[in-house]
């Protein structure tokens, strides 16, 4: 049976533990700044405690619940993690830099439930909710690696966030209270689930909303996302107006584009119309698997630019992912699959995120 982990306890809680094992509180916060500011890994790193306490704190806890089963870096800086917490379930983070700003993309869930059709993770099944420690060890053990602060957040690895809400709201209070990061540069992908929506919106928190949308029209939308049968284009749009409105928030539709299924100009035009009376912003993600096992292609270079050309006419702000970490299988899944044999026809899946700051 494997030990609780120190990452995921909040100052507070660490304050507490201290004082059960004998100690004045204030050594909490010393192990709060060990493991979230300076993300140390070993109990000889953290100095300034007794050697007696770091030899209690081992007996009953890890520092951290990760394990790393395979670290990948791409020629474009890319730093892609597989990690697991002792036992045979593998999950995913990747460490992104840019020119202005370093970001992370991070896994609520080993695997995902929500069966999306395009979706490497989708389609491997669900294993488990991830802990707020196993969401929040990931950021630190990418920290670790770069030599810039990682000052946003996307979860958009594996896993639907919202379907692990209490873990998940957790975790964005430990990256706000205990590494300092602003809400704003915290961004939640979510395929559209509408009393999660509206129980995040009831938070009041400035956390960046993204919802994976991929078509206006109801009848292409379920063939990707079986969740809209469930809660549908309006419900869902009506979802993210109303989390713009209750946190002041711009939100973002991700949209993938696939060949002649979803990238034509009159799914171009009733997006835009869909849309246009709420503050957004479009992020385009021409689609990249070399074989899905469903046919779906990426379009060509001329489709992807009528497409846009199209929103952009219509005063829509649009962006497009910029690609990385091709040479590693840097997109959401693909490791885990390779890992796991099961996607081994897939030659890639990049749906890593543009975020707007
Ligand atoms: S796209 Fe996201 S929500 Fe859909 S199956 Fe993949 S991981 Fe799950």
């Amino acid at each position: 049976m494997s030990r609780p982990s120190l990452i995921g306890l909040s100052t507070p809680e660490l304050q507490a533990l201290a004082e059960q094992l004998g100690e004045k509180p204030f050594r909490g916060k010393q192990i709060a700044n060990w493991i979230y500011a300076k993300a140390v890994r070993e109990y000889d790193e953290m100095k300034d405690l007794p050697a007696a306490f770091r030899a209690k704190l081992a007996e009953t806890h890890d520092i951290s619940p990760l394990h790393l089963t395979t670290h990948k870096k791409s020629t474009d800086g890319v730093d892609k993690l597989l990690v697991h917490n002792g036992d045979t379930q593998v999950y995913e983070c990747v460490l992104l830099p840019y020119e202005d700003r370093v970001s992370c993309c991070i896994s609520s869930q080993v695997g995902c439930p929500m069966g999306c059709t395009f979706c490497a993770t989708g389609l491997g099944g669900f294993d488990r909710n991830l802990t707020a420690g196993e969401i929040v060890a990931q950021y630190l053990w990418l920290q670790s690696l770069s030599p810039r602060r990682i000052s946003h957040v996307v979860f958009m690895g594996m896993g639907e966030p919202l379907l692990n809400f209490a873990n998940v709201t957790k975790a964005l209070n430990l990256f706000h209270e205990e590494i300092g990061l602003s809400y704003r540069h915290l961004t939640i992908s979510t395929v559209g689930l509408v009393p999660q929506i509206r129980e995040l919106a009831k938070l009041g928190l400035p956390i960046h909303l993204a919802l994976s949308l991929h078509s206006p029209f109801d009848e292409i939308r379920s063939k990707l996302m079986p969740v809209n049968h469930k809660w549908d284009v309006a419900e869902a749009l009506r979802a993210m107006h109303d989390y713009h409105k209750a946190t002041g928030r711009k939100v973002t539709i991700e949209y993938l584009l696939i060949n002649e299924l979803n990238d034509t100009i009159e799914q171009a035009e009733a997006l835009a119309t869909k849309i246009m009376r709420m503050p957004h912003v479009v992020n385009l993600i021409p689609f990249n698997w070399v074989d899905t096992g469903n046919g779906f292609a990426r379009p060509s270079r001329e489709r992807v630019r009528a497409f846009r050309r199209h929103l952009e006419s219509k005063g829509v702000n649009v962006t497009e992912r910029v690609e990385r970490g091709h040479d590693i299988a840097a997109a959401c899944g693909q490791l885990a699959g390779q890992h796991a044999g099961r996607f081994a026809r897939r030659e890639r899946a990049s749906t890593l995120p543009v975020v707007p700051s």
